[in-house]
């Protein structure tokens, strides 16, 4: 799919860019204690590893604003260069004023204009964050939260409407007052030294039809490059189909320059699942590609044994594992696409389809299993060794088609 993008400046977090035409960001939050640093140094490798491009902490006290360049430190020794950005929240102005060396590592600073302060306090606060941005040349993500919603904004303009002939519901009210505290703070960032190249928007939400009229009033009122992602959109099946549908309108218009899955995992579940999910929503609407696709069928009364599913899951398990090492050795192996079809309805069609794909027998079929490359009939498996043998098929094909020359 071809997705015109909504022009915006770039913001360079580290060595990442976002907005504007570059590819849209993938980025996560650690959930240790950041002054746990070996526990948060573990954390950022693994989203890193699993494809996070943008890694987010919270500095929330001056353990925590200690410990930052010291993960820093220990990231880059183990070879991970991924950026990381500080989370604050009430004690923005004061931490990163004290703890410089904290203000220096960190590549970006979110600030929440519903928690920098309030009354008299919130505008020289804010005032501070963004001074200190500009004195070491950081960019801030400006992030609102209808959790966190700045208060007397809210009040504000609820007063505004009271007085109205014909008053909206609250709830409307609400929302325009997430897209409002948003856009003051961008303009208020501007007039305190931020150049448009340093700051990116959110505001976040947390059902898919308010994400939808919110990211879009923003993207109308201002150019800044937007986070986008949905805020506590819950567990499991639920959560991943709540980001889905918050996500996918909003990047098949355009909207949207880098995004965030905010799952909450299971007891025991890996944080990178939120990473997992955000590269599936971008491949699938077919904005990045990031691993091969695997094409499976569903299975039905013709699938009686599960030797089809365990194939379709043995091969997507193999593609997705060899994935950091496959993409330094075979560029562009991210685009292939292989099928695992249960019986001879759709597998040869699908199977050509593919650049390379197997039809397995389906109940009652000849125990054959014809292997199609390029669309054509290259071999037909049989016996015990199908699943294997079709691995290395597959994993010569990667070899001839994306590997590269010898030089002699
Ligand atoms: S390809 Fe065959 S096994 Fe798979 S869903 Fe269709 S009919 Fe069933």
């Amino acid at each position: 799919m071809v997705v015109n993008r909504r022009k915006t400046p770039t913001v360079w977090v580290g060595r990442v860019p976002i907005g504007s035409n570059h590819p849209v960001v993938v980025q996560s939050m650690t959930n240790t204690d950041t002054a746990d640093i070996e526990a948060t140094v573990g954390q950022v490798w693994a989203l890193a590893r699993a494809g996070s491009e943008v890694v987010r902490m919270t500095v929330n006290n001056d353990e925590a604003a200690r410990a930052v360049p010291e993960i820093k430190r220990r990231l880059t020794d183990l070879g991970v260069e991924v950026p990381l950005v500080g989370d604050f929240h009430f004690n923005g102005h004061i931490l990163l004023r004290q703890y410089p060396q904290m203000a220096q590592t960190l590549d970006k600073y979110r600030i929440n204009p519903g928690t920098v302060g309030r009354g008299k306090q919130q505008d020289p606060n804010f005032r501070t964050m963004c001074e200190v941005a500009l004195e070491y040349g950081k960019p801030v993500r400006i992030g609102v939260n209808w959790g966190s919603l700045d208060q007397s904004l809210l009040d504000e303009m609820m007063d505004a409407n009271a007085t109205r002939p014909e008053p909206k519901a609250a709830h409307q009210v609400t929302l325009e007052t997430i897209v409002e505290s948003a856009v003051r703070s961008y303009e208020w960032a501007l007039k305190y030294g931020l150049s448009e190249d340093k700051i990116i928007l959110s505001a976040k939400i947390s059902n898919a039809p308010d994400l939808w009229w919110v990211y879009r009033e923003l993207a109308k009122r201002t150019p800044a490059p937007l986070h986008l992602g949905l805020t506590e959109a819950g567990m499991g099946i639920s959560g991943i189909v709540t980001s889905t549908a918050g996500l996918v309108p909003l990047l098949s218009e355009g909207i949207g320059d880098t995004i965030r899955i905010s799952i909450t995992p299971a007891p025991g579940e890996s944080r990178t699942k939120e990473v997992e999910v955000a590269l599936e929503i971008l491949q699938a609407v077919g904005i990045r590609q990031f691993t091969p696709s695997v094409a499976s069928c569903p299975g039905c009364g013709r699938t009686t044994s599960t030797f089809f599913q365990e194939l379709a899951q043995q091969v997507s398990r193999r593609l997705n594992d060899q994935m950091p090492l496959w993409k330094t050795l075979y560029p562009g192996v991210e685009n292939l696409k292989v099928a695992v079809m249960g019986c001879v309805v759709n597998g040869p069609g699908e199977s050509k389809h593919a650049d390379i794909g197997i039809s397995l027998p389906g109940t009652g079929e000849a125990p054959r299993a014809p292997v199609y490359i390029d669309g054509q009939l290259a071999t037909t498996l049989k016996g015990e060794r199908i699943a294997e043998e079709f691995m290395a098929l597959v994993e010569d094909y990667i070899q001839r088609r994306f590997g590269k020359p010898v030089v002699e």
